[in-house]
């Protein structure tokens, strides 16, 4: 079947990407884009970053839609994908509806902020109008509370706390950074906030938001002139409910990021794959071969990447998505970044003293390394990914000596 018709729903990075990905391998057919925001594709690390502290106010990924021959459609939402192929949408403020058929459907609709019960106002910092929002708020004095201390509550603390709000953040784990990373790395990041001026509450859950504050769990009010709610994210797929596509953990795909039927032909068998719809970025999850799991990840590098193989794909190739992940956070005048993942780990080794200025926490599986966090050490970083992707056996008594380039660590 010849291709001439791609449509890709959700105008970020991952949709955009796939459509360069497409125009560079040459495929000359009509490529529509629609996304519900009215902007063009953006990056979304700097809004918790630069945008907040006031030095950044556009992170247009500047896309050529002439050059690319793109029917860019902004402002327009993707309601239901039915399964015989037949997308609709609704374009606001008239909430017109269309159609649209399609020979290849490449799904990037990203995440959704996850909110707390409450009739307070709640802010959630994920799209560019969120963040100039809320950083107009942000005025020396005003009480800013943050539900949840990860990684983007991290940041945004440190953003704002720049600028002269008191600021308290809340969470219900023991530790920041708990989900991410786990208590034991997470409680390291710990005096960071009060080093920043930050208030850091601990173990503490949120009933509800109302005007003017938190109603906290096991009682007591928390008061904000804001609150700003960061407790993570779903993948964006709530309308492709009834789709035929299966969702676990956003829309599954397979390795080639096809997506999956929801289907099963037998209770044994693998579901099958669609072969002419793809899901890239924060709404999908790929079977990792690598970590022998299903994974999603909210990773700029996932939506950066990811397209590539997906694209290729699209266009006949048989390539297979199975990154070592990486990911950055930029909070209380660190660089931390991460890379591989830890689910799997049986133990942990440090490199360099966690409560010094700059350290690394290194994942192993007996004596492979999986994942590492470093804090102000991109050479480790760099050695680090290395020695994961080729899984090499590491001599465990040289590796917590930060002196020692983690790339002269293997078994000899
Ligand atoms: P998105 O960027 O979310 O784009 C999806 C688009 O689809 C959105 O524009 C959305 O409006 C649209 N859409 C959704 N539903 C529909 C629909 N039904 N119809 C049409 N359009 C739809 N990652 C890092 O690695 N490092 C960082 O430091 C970092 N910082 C971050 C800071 C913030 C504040 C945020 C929000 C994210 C950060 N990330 C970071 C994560 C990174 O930005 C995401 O992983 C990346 O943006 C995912 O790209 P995406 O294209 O998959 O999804």
């Amino acid at each position: 079947m010849t291709i001439d018709r791609v449509v890709v729903v959700g105008a970020g990075l991952a949709g955009l990407r796939t459509i360069e990905e497409l125009r560079s391998r040459g495929y000359p057919g009509e490529i529509t884009l629609i996304g519900a925001e009215d902007r063009p594709p953006y990056d979304r690390p700097p809004l918790s970053k630069k945008v907040m502290t006031g030095e950044l106010d556009d992170t247009s990924l500047r896309p050529d839609f002439a050059a690319l021959s793109v029917d860019f459609r902004p402002g327009e939402r993707a309601t239901s994908l039915d399964p015989e192929g037949v997308l609709r949408t609704t374009r606001q403020p008239r909430e017109a509806a269309a159609e649209y058929r399609f020979d290849r459907l490449v799904l990037a609709t990203g995440a959704t902020p996850v909110t707390l019960p409450g009739d307070g106002r709640q802010r959630v910092l994920r799209t560019m109008d969120d963040a100039l929002e809320l950083r107009a708020r942000l005025e020396p004095g005003r009480k800013l509370v943050v539900a949840g201390a990860g990684w983007i509550g991290a940041e945004l603390a440190t953003a704002a706390a720049s600028r002269g709000c008191e600021v308290t953040v809340l969470d219900l784990a023991a530790t920041p950074l708990a989900a991410a990373v786990g208590p034991e790395v997470g409680s390291k990041t710990a005096a960071w906030y009060a080093a920043a001026g930050v208030r850091l509450l601990l173990n503490q859950g949120v009933d509800s938001v109302q005007p003017g504050g938190l109603a906290l769990a096991g009682g007591g009010w928390l008061e904000a002139d804001e609150v700003v709610t960061a407790v993570g994210v779903r993948p964006a797929v709530t309308w492709l409910e009834g789709s035929g596509l299966h969702l676990e953990a956003g829309i599954a795909t397979d390795a080639g990021l096809r997506a999956l039927e929801a289907a099963v032909a037998s209770a044994e068998g693998p579901r099958a794959s669609i072969p002419g719809i793809f899901a890239v970025g924060d709404c999908s999850s790929f079977p990792s071969r690598r970590y022998g799991r299903r994974l999603r990840f909210e990773h700029w590098d996932v939506a950066l990447h990811a397209p590539e193989v997906a694209a290729a794909n699209l266009l006949g190739a048989d390539e297979t998505y199975d990154p070592v992940p990486y990911f950055w956070s930029e909070q209380f005048g660190r660089m931390l970044q991460y890379v591989g993942y830890h689910g799997d780990a049986d133990h942990l080794l440090w490199r360099g003293d966690p409560t010094s200025a700059s350290w690394t926490a290194c994942w192993l599986t007996g004596n492979r390394l999986v994942a590492a966090l470093t804090i102000d050490r991109p050479r480790d970083l760099l050695q680090a990914r290395k020695l994961i992707a080729a899984r090499t056996p590491l001599d465990l008594t040289k590796l917590p000596n930060p002196d020692t380039p983690l790339k002269t660590t293997p078994l000899t």
